[in-house]
């Protein structure tokens, strides 16, 4: 080894231990908070090339201003249901980081919800907005409220009760949620009306993923699935390789998933399977989409009833869909569903791309598995980032009183994916990881809220 290498081997391992306790600094500042440790883990991890470049951002510890958020609110949510009893839930929003525009990110109601995995989800939300290149900053928030079984009234009142503490720290200008699991068009109406009637204004640009005739925009409720399909043929075509004629499997049945499955088909795909909490279907002839909406979004049934409709579907509820042989992956579902056992499973049975509709849905070991392997991996941050830039674009239609056609809005979004790839790559070329998206996305995302963090000096 030549003295130069020698002493840029010394220096990036000196960075890496620096990085390392950085990271055991925010283990320490936030307990029990799993997810996010893994989080703020994934992206400290790619950080070193960067740090070096830029020693400023080290030296004025922009990686620990990152990781501490600006505000965090938890709340109580009190509601009854039908029969008359009392309930109590816990509201959350995190206003992360603001350096970019307000506060932007959805709202998540799930039994699971508790700060460490609203942290995680804003933390990556920092950095996705950041990789859209709109003006957003990062939050994110919701409850652990379980919508499955409630009624209409039930959902409306707890969608009232929540907005009653939440919308005095909302404001186009200031934070500006959307929807997450959980969350779809029916709550966001809900909360809308609500904020209205508090407020007394008609502020339509105060949430996004709204109905098309009040304020919303054509082409949001498709956007994270579409977005990520688009991300994923980037990535292929970067091989010489297209989604045309490939089998693909998608775990989920929700908003990502369905509009995923009806994007790879119209680029000449084939989705076989996909799935809910309860287990998965297989259709070897192709999933009929619309018979996947009925079930999920007409009826709120489970994806087990598909089988009951069509004879070429098998449905189980053992083992996952990573066991179904297939050429790309799309986990839309939620996080840490691809553990190392089911990475490995997906590599042995020949999957050349996984591309991540979720947040954060492969373990770090499992991403680690498919980059050992040299197969195409797209992280959600990155591949995901199609619905937030839509609601950005549903904000610039909103403060402008105008509306766009599908065309002309999906065609805005193909080319916000396109940039978003071409970042990505192009900033793992440039940084020594070349086809390496997760270093990408991260460097890529993160280099432009520190140094607008750095320009507006410490607030
Ligand atoms: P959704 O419409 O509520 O659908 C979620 C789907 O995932 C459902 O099929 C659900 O099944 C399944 N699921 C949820 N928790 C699960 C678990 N613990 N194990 C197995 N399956 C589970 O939500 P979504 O909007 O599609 O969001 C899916 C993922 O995409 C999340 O990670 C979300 O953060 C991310 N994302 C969403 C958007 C967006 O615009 N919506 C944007 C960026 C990222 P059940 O019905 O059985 O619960």
């Amino acid at each position: 080894m030549t003295t130069i290498a020698l002493r840029q081997n010394v220096q990036l391992q000196a960075v890496r231990e620096r990085l390392n306790t950085i990271y055991e600094e925010i283990v320490n500042r936030n307990p029990g908070e799993k997810e996010f440790h893994q989080a703020a883990g994934e992206v400290l991890e790619t950080l070193a090339p960067v740090v070096i470049k830029h020693p400023q951002f080290l030296d004025h510890k922009l990686i620990q201003r990152i990781a501490e958020p600006e505000r965090q609110i938890i709340f109580r949510v009190l509601w009854q249901d039908d029969k008359g009893h009392d309930h109590i839930n816990r509201g959350f929003r995190v206003e992360f980081n603001s350096a970019l525009g307000p506060y932007k990110g959805g709202l998540r109601f799930h039994p699971s919800v508790y700060l460490g995995i609203i942290k995680f989800l804003g933390f990556e939300q920092i950095f996705k907005n950041s990789l859209t290149g709109m003006p957003i900053g990062g939050g994110k928030g919701g409850s652990d409220f379980d919508p499955k079984g409630k009624s209409e009234g039930e959902i409306m009142r707890f969608c009232q009760s929540f907005m009653t503490e939440l919308y005095r720290h909302l404001g186009e200008h200031t934070d500006v949620p959307a929807g997450d699991i959980g969350v779809g068009g029916r709550e966001i109406g809900y909360m809308f009306g609500q904020y209205k009637r508090i407020t007394n204004r008609y502020e339509s640009g105060v949430l996004t993923g709204k109905g098309i005739g009040w304020g919303g925009s054509l082409v949001r409720t498709e956007a994270t699935g579409y977005g990520c399909v688009f991300f994923a043929e980037e990535m292929l075509k970067t091989a010489g390789n297209s989604i045309e004629g490939k089998k693909c499997v998608v775990s989920g049945s929700g908003n990502v998933a369905i509009y995923a499955m009806e994007k790879i088909k119209q680029l000449g795909g084939k989705p076989v399977a996909c799935s809910d909490s309860n287990g998965f279907i297989y259709d070897e002839s192709g999933i009929n989409i619309e018979l996947v909406k009925e079930i999920k979004e007409n009826r709120r049934g489970r994806i087990s009833e598909y089988a009951d409709f069509r004879k070429s579907a098998k449905y189980s509820d053992k083992g996952t869909v990573w066991d179904i042989p297939c050429d790309v992956a799309f986990p839309c579902a939620t996080q840490n569903e691809i553990p190392l056992e089911a990475a490995k499973s997906l590599i042995s049975n020949g999957c050349i791309a996984v591309v991540e509709g979720a947040n954060m849905p492969t373990t770090p070991e499992g991403a680690q598995a498919f980059l050992d392997a040299g197969i195409l991996f797209g992280p959600g941050k990155a591949a995901n980032a199609g619905g937030v830039a839509t609601s950005a674009l549903e904000m610039q239609q909103n403060a402008s009183r105008d509306s766009w056609d599908f065309d002309f809005t999906e065609k805005k979004l193909l080319g916000i994916m396109q940039n978003i790839h071409r970042s990505c790559h192009e900033t793992a070329i440039e940084f020594g990881v070349p086809g390496n998206y997760v270093a990408g996305a991260n460097i890529a995302g993160f280099i432009k809220v520190a140094q607008a963090m750095f320009a507006q000096g410490l607030v």
